[in-house]
Formats: C-alpha cells, structure tokens, sequence
C-alpha cells in the first residue's frame, strides 16, 4: 500500500493506493497495445485529443496546483508555473503531430524510396516526484503524438497529482490510451518488462538498472538521472545579481530539482561573492508552500531531511565550515534551513554528488582555466552555468563545460521544454527528450524501396 503525505503535514495522508501487481501492469500494457492500432491512425484526431488535453488541465489549473502544493511541497509559484508548462507542452505536441514523418529519396533505378517514422507500440514510463505533471507529460505528449499509446509509473510520492492527471486526461482521450500504474520499484520493474519503449527520470541507481532491463530485453530506452551541477562566478560577474540567481537555483523549491546548483565555483577573491551569496540564502524566504511569497518549502521526507543534516554535519568533520544553514527546522513537517558550505575535501559528498535538497557547496578557482576543470570534474553532466560580462569566458563555457545543457548569466534550474534535454556523463541514457527531439526516440525510423513490377 502507498501512502503518500504532505510534506509540510505529515499527517495529511493525500493519497492511499494499492501498489499495483506485477500481472495488472501486464494487463495495463495489453489493453494500451491493442488501444495503440487505433490511436496510430489518425494524426488529426491525435491533435484534436492532445489539445482536448490542454484545455481539460487548463479547466483544472488551481486545483492541479494545489495539489502539487499539497502533495510534494512545492511553492504555489512555481506550482502553478508547472501547471502552465503542462498546458503548453500539450499544446506544443499538438502541433508536432503535423510535422513530416520521414523523408522521400531518389531510387537507385526506377520506383519509390523513402524513409518513414513510426511508433513503437506501448512507451511505458517511469517518473519522479519533483515535477509530478511536467515530468510526466514532456514524455507523454510527445509519446502519444507520434501515435505512441502510454503506461505511467509515476514515484509514490506523487501518486495523487498522477491519478488526478490521468482521470482528467480520461476524460478526453479514447480508453486505455493512457494509464497509470501507481507502485514502487517492483511496479516500475514490470513496466519495464512489458513496454516497448521506456523513458526514465529518477535516481542514477534506479535509472541505470531500468536500462539495464530495457536494453537486456531489446528495447530503447532513455534515463534522464541525476545531477552535481556546479555554476561558476567570474571576478567581471554583476556580483549580487549572480548570488541572487545562485541562491534562488540552489534551494528554490528546497534544491529539489536536477537542475539545481549544488557547486558554486569562484574565480579570485571570494570575499564580496561569499557576502553577497550568504546574505541571498539566509533572505530566501522559507516556509509553508502554500503562501504565495515562499521560494523555500519542505523536503519532500523526514530521510530527505535527515541527509541535509548529515551532508552538512560530516561536511564539518571533514574539515569544513558550514556558513548558514545546516539545521532542521522545530516546526511540523520536513524543513531543513537552506545550506551553504565551503572547505571540505574534493572528495567529499558535496563535491562530487548529489544531495536532493537545499544545500550547495562554495568553492575557489585560481583561474578560469581551473574553475572549468573543477565544474567539469565531476560523474554527472547534466547542466553548468557560468557568470560573467566576458563574450569570450562565455563561448567557452558552451565548448568546454561537459554537461548537456549551459546555462550563461541564468540559473542552472529551469528548461525550456521546445528544446532538447539531457545530460553528459552518468546524468543521461539513450536520446534527449523534450522539444523536437523527442521524435526521434519515441518513433523508429524504416526505410521502404517500392519498385515497379
Ligand atoms: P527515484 O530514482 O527514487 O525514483 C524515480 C522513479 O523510479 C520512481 O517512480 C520509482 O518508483 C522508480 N523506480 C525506482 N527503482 C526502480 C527500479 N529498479 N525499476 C523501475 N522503477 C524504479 O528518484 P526520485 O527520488 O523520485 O527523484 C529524485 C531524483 O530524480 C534525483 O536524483 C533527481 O536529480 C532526479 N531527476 C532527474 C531529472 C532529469 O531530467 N535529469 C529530473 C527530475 C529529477
């Protein structure tokens, strides 16, 4: 049985729901393959449904943002942000559904020769909390667009906000085009077993045993997982704005999002940068994400909680210095205080991996050359951001930082869903999603020759 709570009232149980079987995922995927035939046919009723879509969740935009709020404790701001990008991811994949499929060519004697895409049957997809209706549907639109039909696995933490998104999108797509399997691993794993495509967000564990299953069994796959996604400040850098930025980026929405920043590299003299930064932390307002002036709520558990803690604990054992923050907070539900750290060893957690919560690490560069070997000095390469007014430090931040997105005087947090999205390094698996990119993985590509007889 899944519980889940709020994590700013941990007695609010939002949801109870029965993990769902090994067989009923199966039976899940069988109904969505025999769904699939009809679904493929036509590209007009496959836009009119997705626009349907939008409509239905832009009919229900409050009351999906309060329950994100609800639910994974996400400021109404930017609750109410992911519910819009929802609306227009939709509406976005709508229209793709229009683009050519497939190019034709010139034969080598006389007849048709053309390439075209076509769906790869059931896209079964496994998805975490942080992002409960974004995540989701950047992979589902485009999955259904391309004439794909859809089983989510969304995390337990998120059960709520998924079976509310599937009986609002129920309601306007044809039965059994998209379901929802709500469970944990065991659920996920035999998703896995049974899809014919499968996209994942989570965990480097979870992600890399997902595809390990999918690839054993043949079948494509993409894991979009963590990140340790460092942001380097240059001396020329407008000082307060890049600390403002830093700070919003690193415990906004309490560091919960693979984007966030997690290393803050400096160039030369830390002083101003550390001031400015510490007093940008300690004025994020923290608090009940409900109100609509919070940018920092809670962690999403008690355990989430307790590894800020200790990350910060053992960051001073091993020698370093906690500059704010480090503590839970003596109030109901799981808050921790946004947390700056600086002086641990390079090879210390909070140098070289990921803590999902509102925590970052301060570090000092001699040089430009040497804050790019630090930012690049990491497992994961999911994003990097660099702040500076130099045009020359900024095309070599999008040469030479090894992650899959760069980001130069903006925060590290934040995508834009029209373009592609992913990762370097241990951050990612198998193709980009997101923008026209998504395509290409959730279609395959046949090369037909007709000659005449
Ligand atoms: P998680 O890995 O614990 O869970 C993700 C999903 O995988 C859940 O639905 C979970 O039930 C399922 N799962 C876990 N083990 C599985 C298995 N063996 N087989 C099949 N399914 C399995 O991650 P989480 O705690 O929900 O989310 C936080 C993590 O997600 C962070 O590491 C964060 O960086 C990452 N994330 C990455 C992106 C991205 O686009 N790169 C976006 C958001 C979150």
């Amino acid at each position: 049985m899944i519980e889940s709570r709020s994590p700013q009232q941990p007695d609010d149980v939002v949801v109870a729901v029965e993990d769902t079987s090994p067989a009923s995922v199966q039976t899940a995927v069988e109904r969505a393959r025999t769904a699939q035939q009809d679904w493929a046919r036509s590209a007009a009723a496959r836009s009119s449904a997705l626009t349907a879509a939008a409509d239905a969740l832009l009919g229900a935009a409050d009351e999906l943002a309060d329950l994100v709020v609800r639910e994974v404790g996400k400021p109404l701001g930017e609750a109410k942000g992911e519910v819009a990008r929802s609306v227009a991811i939709l509406r976005y994949y709508a229209q793709q559904v229009f683009d050519p499929v497939g190019e034709v060519h010139e034969p080598s004697s006389a007849g048709l020769l053309y390439s075209r895409r076509r769906p790869h049957g059931v896209a079964g997809l496994i998805t975490p909390w942080n992002f409960p209706l974004a995540i989701p549907l950047w992979k589902a639109a485009p999955a259904l667009a391309f004439g794909n039909t859809v089983v989510l696995k969304p995390a337990p933490e998120a059960s709520a906000c998924a079976l509310r998104l599937v009986e609002l999108l129920g309601g306007v797509l044809p039965s059994d085009v998209f379901a929802v399997v709500p469970g944990d691993a065991e659920t996920g794993q035999a998703l896995v077993a049974g899809a014919d495509v499968v996209s994942f967000t989570g965990s480097v564990a979870a992600g890399n045993a997902v595809a390990a299953a999918a690839t054993g069994r043949g079948r494509p796959v993409q894991a979009e997982m963590g990140g340790q996604n460092p942001a380097v400040v240059l001396p020329d850098a407008d000082i307060e704005r890049a600390a403002a930025m830093i700070a919003n980026a690193a415990a906004g929405f309490a560091g919960q999002k693979c984007t966030a920043t997690k290393r803050v590299i400096v160039v030369g003299d830390q002083g101003a940068f550390r001031d400015a930064f510490v007093a940008a932390v300690e004025a994020l307002p923290v608090g009940d994400p409900a109100d609509a002036s919070t940018v920092v709520g809670p962690v999403i558990d008690s355990g989430a909680r307790d590894r800020v803690v200790a990350a910060a604990r053992s960051a001073v054992d091993a020698g370093g210095r906690v500059l704010t923050g480090g503590e839970a907070l003596d109030r109901d539900g799981w808050f921790v205080s946004p947390t700056v750290v600086e002086g641990t060893p390079m090879d210390h957690l909070l140098a070289c991996d990921e803590v999902f919560g509102p925590i970052c690490l301060l570090l000092q560069a001699t040089s430009v050359d040497d804050a790019l070997r630090i930012a690049n000095g990491v497992e994961y390469g999911l994003v990097a951001g660099l702040y500076s007014r130099d045009l020359n430090a900024a095309l070599r931040a999008g040469e030479e930082l090894e992650t899959g997105l760069v980001k130069v005087n903006a925060p590290t947090s934040g995508v834009d869903f029209y373009l592609p999205f992913g990762g370097e390094k241990a951050s990612s698996l198998g193709g980009r999603e997101q923008g026209k990119a998504a395509r290409d993985f959730y279609t395959s590509l046949h090369t037909v020759t007709i000659a005449p007889s």
